[in-house]
């Protein structure tokens, strides 16, 4: 038989209307902001994120004054968050870094980005697509679990090889799109543990479903 190959024009455009409004929920102010929502946001919500963020950014607003802060009192303001330790850590030494080596700007390069502290590939591909509208496809939890349900990647891929399939499937001036409604879909449709399968338009051709009917 032969192997099923997915309708990626299908997909977005069903996608786009079912989730018009997709879009970054993290809220920030500025580049640099956007930087540490992002870096705050490592395995919590943005909902969470966006209660810390304006007391802290109110504070700290730009690299110069994150930089110079206090780590005990940077870990205060984030402590609900979870990780707050590290993340403090990290957020302040990347603020050093951005005035040592850019001025306090944010590089829109993904080889910098990716070199300051507490950035990795995902974050860095946030901060292009969001902060600096260059198309790029951040691959998070639910981007990797949609795509490998929706037949965009294999089960055993891991988020560079989604990356790299998702940026292969789709023109690149719909990847900042994609990325916004892959995770909306993933959060408020298909979600892990229970997704709402019976009104999804893709309920064909799902991987999960399919897997369930072999069990
Ligand atoms: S049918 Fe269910 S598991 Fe499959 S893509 Fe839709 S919501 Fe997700």
């Amino acid at each position: 038989m032969a192997r099923y190959k997915p309708d990626c024009n299908y997909i977005y455009d069903q996608l786009e209307q079912m989730f018009p409004d997709a879009h970054c929920q993290l809220d920030y102010g500025s580049i640099f902001q956007l930087a540490v929502a992002v870096m705050l946001s490592a395995q919590t919500t943005d909902v969470s994120v966006n209660k810390v963020t304006p007391a802290l950014f109110a504070r700290y607003p730009d690299a110069f004054a994150m930089g110079q802060a206090d780590q005990k009192d940077v870990e205060e303001m984030i402590r609900s968050i979870g990780l707050y330790r590290n993340k403090a850590a990290s957020v302040i030494a990347m603020s050093r870094q951005l005035v040592e080596e850019y001025d306090g700007v944010v590089p829109n390069e993904m080889d910098k980005l990716t070199l300051l502290r507490g950035i990795g590939r995902k974050s860095a591909n946030v901060i292009l697509s969001e902060g600096y509208k260059i198309p790029a496809i951040a691959v998070d939890t639910h981007v990797h679990r949609v795509s490998i349900r929706l037949y965009l990647a294999n089960e055993n891929d891991d988020v560079d090889q989604v990356e790299k399939k998702l940026m292969k499937q789709f023109s690149k001036d719909r990847w900042s799109r994609l990325h916004h409604l892959l995770i909306f879909f993933g959060r408020y449709q298909c979600s892990s543990r229970n997704p709402h399968c019976e009104d999804c338009p893709f309920k064909q051709h799902c991987r999960y479903l399919k897997g369930k009917e072999q069990l």
